[in-house]
């Protein structure tokens, strides 16, 4: 079975001009490595972690750094809009992710425990103090949020930042970011700052040597940081959210993969974790598929922006990139390029994904961006997918919502796509996966 989407498909190009743009910026960037905001608040610990990966994070450090995935944009969303959450932005060739940016950025940080001195968490200071200096803006909001646990009451509390010395934030910006691209290009970590939490548990400790390197030089501080608390934004933060949600949400890919949807929406059954491809979004990811993101997200001055979209209670954003909703995805599984003719059938998937994202933002066409990991030398193609009748892919993708809101047995939902997921499938047991599903 091929994708719902297929018959709806007026034709494929493959787009090679697109293609060798994307190519010329990644080599560009990997010839300057592109650095991010979070390499810049411990640098030489992110240096470990992109030269180590054999060095896997400790079940506790995981679980940290997953706290929070997700819930900051679900957070973002109920206090903010679409437009103003996750916003990318760059300067200096540093790339950053701001929470929340309407007229000021807005950092959150979930947390076990509220600091009662922002100061304590220098970390977070510098954090929030670089992407005002990156928007040009001198006041910035910093958002902690302690989640309800073991019986106590969800806290958020608020301060207002003001940073008063932003041309020492640019400067040790750029000096920190030179540092560890000079350590990326040479392999040499021994001229990059300890850490601000030197001396703590860390999972670089036995390779790390740190105990020779120079303290980090604060890029903020008391001195050029003024705080106050803000608890009449934080009660009106607290009033506009509802964290209880009324039943699992349902999210864009729940249509594209409908059955799995409706298992996990029925009685019982356990939330999944964010799925991958929400975790690719971070800019934490390595490898190829980070650099062909980059390329595609900040490679191209204004040509990538997100929309927001809606179905009844989805909310989603589609990636415009040069005028066309466009899906980036690694295929780990082909061992050679997919003819254009085959992708309906070989990636029923992420042409249903996209063609769902065109019928939501009203284009006909769509751009498919898939890199095969499994090919040497990085190789990827970028197809345009014309979808021809916007309105029946819409109404089937109502169709489907519709099923998963009133709670449908899941034989009444299309199997999903491709058949092989069925291997990796919780529900396979009872699913009858395809028997009579339409
Ligand atoms: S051992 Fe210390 S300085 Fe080295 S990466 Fe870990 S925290 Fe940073
Ligand atoms: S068994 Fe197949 S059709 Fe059924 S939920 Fe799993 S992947 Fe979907």
């Amino acid at each position: 079975m091929a994708a719902f989407c297929a018959p709806y498909i007026a034709g494929t190009d493959a787009n090679r001009t697109i293609k060798e743009e994307i190519v010329a910026v990644i080599n560009r960037q990997s010839a300057r490595k592109r650095i991010s905001v979070t390499d810049l608040i411990n640098p030489r610990q992110r240096f470990f972690e992109r030269t180590h990966p054999e060095v896997q994070p400790s079940p506790e450090r995981r679980q940290a750094m997953m706290a929070g995935t997700g819930f900051h944009e679900a957070f973002g969303r109920a206090v903010s809009t679409e437009e103003f959450v996750e916003q990318l932005v760059e300067f200096q060739e540093i790339v950053g992710k701001i929470d929340i940016y309407e007229n000021a950025p807005v950092e959150l940080k979930t947390t076990g425990s509220i600091p009662s001195n922002v100061f304590w968490r220098i970390d977070h200071v510098e954090q929030l103090g670089m992407y005002c200096t990156m928007v040009d803006r001198p006041m910035g909001y910093l958002l902690y949020y302690a989640r309800a646990e073991y019986g106590r009451q969800p806290e958020l509390r608020a301060f207002d930042l003001e940073f008063t010395d932003q041309s020492a934030i640019a400067a040790e910006m750029v000096r920190r970011r030179d540092l560890l691209r000079e350590a990326l290009r040479t392999g040499e970590p021994g001229r990059l700052p300890q850490c601000a939490w030197y001396g703590r548990n860390c999972d670089f400790a036995d390779i790390c040597g740190c105990a020779f390197a120079e303290p980090l030089v604060r890029m903020a501080g008391p001195n050029t940081a003024q705080v106050s608390e803000n608890p009449d934004l934080a009660a009106r933060l607290m009033g506009s959210i509802t964290f209880e949600k009324p039943g699992p949400e349902i999210k864009l890919n729940d249509l594209v993969f409908p059955r799995k949807a409706a298992f996990r929406r029925a009685p019982g059954e356990e939330e999944e974790e964010a799925d991958a491809q929400e975790r690719m979004a971070s800019l934490q990811r390595q490898g190829f598929d980070q650099m062909l993101g980059d390329a595609v997200w900040y490679g191209f001055p204004g040509a990538s922006k997100r929309v927001p979209v809606t179905l009844g209670p989805i909310r989603a954003s589609v990636l415009l990139f040069k005028g066309a909703p466009a899906i980036l995805r690694t295929n780990k599984g082909q061992k050679e390029m997919v003819e254009r003719k085959r992708l309906a059938e070989v990636f029923p998937h992420y042409i249903d994904r996209l063609g769902f994202e065109c019928a939501l933002a009203n284009s006909e066409r769509g751009r498919l961006i898939v890199y095969y990991s499994l090919i040497h030398d990085d190789k990827f193609m970028v197809y345009d997918i014309w979808f021809k009748n916007l309105g029946a892919i819409r109404a089937e993708m109502e169709r489907r919502l519709d099923l998963l809101e009133s709670g449908a047995p899941p034989e009444q939902l299309p199997a999903c796509q491709p058949p092989w997921m069925v291997k990796f499938c919780d529900y396979k047991d009872r699913c009858g996966c395809g028997e009579g599903a339409g």
